[in-house]
């Protein structure tokens, strides 16, 4: 008897252990669904928030916010909790590598969720503190003296009258593609971009992309990847697109950029290994400094070194009507004026710190980044809409170019380069990972 109600009663614990654990513990692959859930009700809104979703259509929310309803920035930081905890849960459990690599990569992409409710809800950090809750890093911090030395430098190589500026920008008018050539210019660019990435990536037949021009934007090119292998490229003509601009969206936007990046994902993440959380990608996380920076030296890639003003000789300038007398001071002098990059993030620092005013970022741009007046305005239209992002762009393009360049992947040995690259590209990659 009493050997039959011990059994018994393991039994009833056996059954109850069991039930207690269906419920408690999640499979990796339900908490990536709530993950992507989540982020799609964030993208509710937030309209900045969802910048691709390809995923299932049922995953969407059911209804429609009303215009007047706030922002639920309560409700919105439970969700993201209650994914987290089950992350935590999970994390706490599992000894596959593999697997914790996943849900850690899930977690960082959260913690930036929440850090953006925050922001939207108008709880604000400071510049690195945001950086680095949204991307996972804060950028160095330059001061004037560090620009004045490149200033400096570039005084040999611009010869003529005005100010440094002035003659920068004279010599950059002389390059800008008239409005009546610029699909064509863009579609050669694009195609050369393309070549050249299809001679090292297996890429779906089925790929494609569109080319549109629009205005009236803070940004001046942007890839809308809509899954299936197919991206929407539009480009915004607010401003008067210099040929270097052209050969950047070549390859930023598309090859082997942002259109490639999101491809390989879609490819070796969601269709071969079935993981659904790649099927979003919300703008304000890791991943962003991983497109961008990818994106931004993958320029590299398709136009190594002195190829770029060779194709531009050759080609684009030939079909944009242009002379090539200067082209070569041009694009020398613009690899100088690049290394003024940062002055961008440190003016996003000051406005978001408060330190500088909007016409104070607007003369620092003019003065110490070799902005236009006009670009100069637009930049700062484009870091109140998007903040900290900035520093996905030079931040994120050094420590993708250090990491590819410390494992071999030097302009010496290109094979090796798109190889790392393109390993870089296919995984789901943090950013603190890029670091040395
Ligand atoms: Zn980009």
């Amino acid at each position: 008897m009493n050997k039959v109600y011990s059994f018994a009663s393991i039994l009833i614990f056996l059954i109850t252990s069991c039930t207690q654990e269906n419920e408690s513990a999640h499979t990796l692959d339900d908490i990536a669904r709530e993950y992507v859930k989540t982020s799609l009700l964030i993208g509710q809104y937030d309209a900045d928030f969802v910048d691709a979703y390809y995923g299932p259509d049922s995953f969407k929310p059911k209804e429609n916010p009303s215009e007047s309803e706030e922002f639920p920035k309560e409700l919105l930081l439970q969700k993201t909790s209650e994914v987290k905890t089950a992350l935590t849960d999970f994390i706490g459990l599992s000894d596959n590598q593999e697997e914790l690599d996943r849900a850690n990569y899930i977690l960082a992409q959260l913690n930036a969720a929440e850090e953006r409710i925050r922001i939207v809800s108008g709880e604000t950090s400071d510049f690195d503190l945001e950086s680095k809750q949204l991307f996972g890093v804060s950028a160095p911090t330059y001061d004037e003296a560090h620009f004045m030395e490149i200033i400096k430098k570039l005084e040999s190589t611009l010869p003529g009258k005005g100010s440094l500026q002035e003659r920068f920008q004279s010599l950059s008018k002389r390059f800008i593609i008239p409005v009546s050539k610029l699909d064509t210019v863009m579609k050669a660019a694009i195609a050369e971009a393309r070549r050249q990435t299809k001679e090292h990536y297996p890429i779906p037949a089925s790929e494609d992309f569109t080319l549109e021009f629009v205005g009236d934007k803070a940004w001046s090119g942007y890839n809308w990847y809509k899954g299936n292998f197919s991206s929407l490229i539009q480009i915004n003509t607010d401003f008067p697109i210099s040929i270097e601009r052209v050969i950047d969206v070549g390859s930023h936007e598309s090859y082997p950029g942002h259109h490639v990046y999101n491809m390989l994902l879609e490819e070796n993440l969601y269709e071969k290994k079935g993981l659904i959380e790649t099927s979003i990608y919300p703008l304000f996380s890791p991943q962003s400094f991983i497109a961008e920076g990818s994106a931004n030296y993958g320029i590299e890639l398709a136009f190594p070194g002195d190829q770029k003003i060779e194709f531009c000789k050759k080609v684009l300038l030939p079909l944009a009507g242009l002379d090539t007398t200067g082209i070569t001071e041009y694009f020398h002098s613009l690899e100088m004026v690049s290394e003024l990059n940062y002055a961008g993030n440190e003016v996003a620092r000051g406005l978001l710190n408060g330190t500088l005013t909007e016409e104070e970022g607007i003369d620092y741009l003019i003065k110490y980044g070799f902005y236009s007046p006009e670009k100069a305005k637009q930049r700062i239209a484009f870091t109140k809409k998007y903040r900290s992002y900035v520093i996905n762009y030079n931040y994120g393009k050094d420590l993708v170019k250090n990491y590819i360049e410390a494992r071999g992947g030097t302009s010496d040995n290109p094979e090796k380069r798109w190889e790392l690259f393109g390993q870089l590209l296919s995984k789901q990659f943090l950013p603190v990972n890029l670091k040395p």
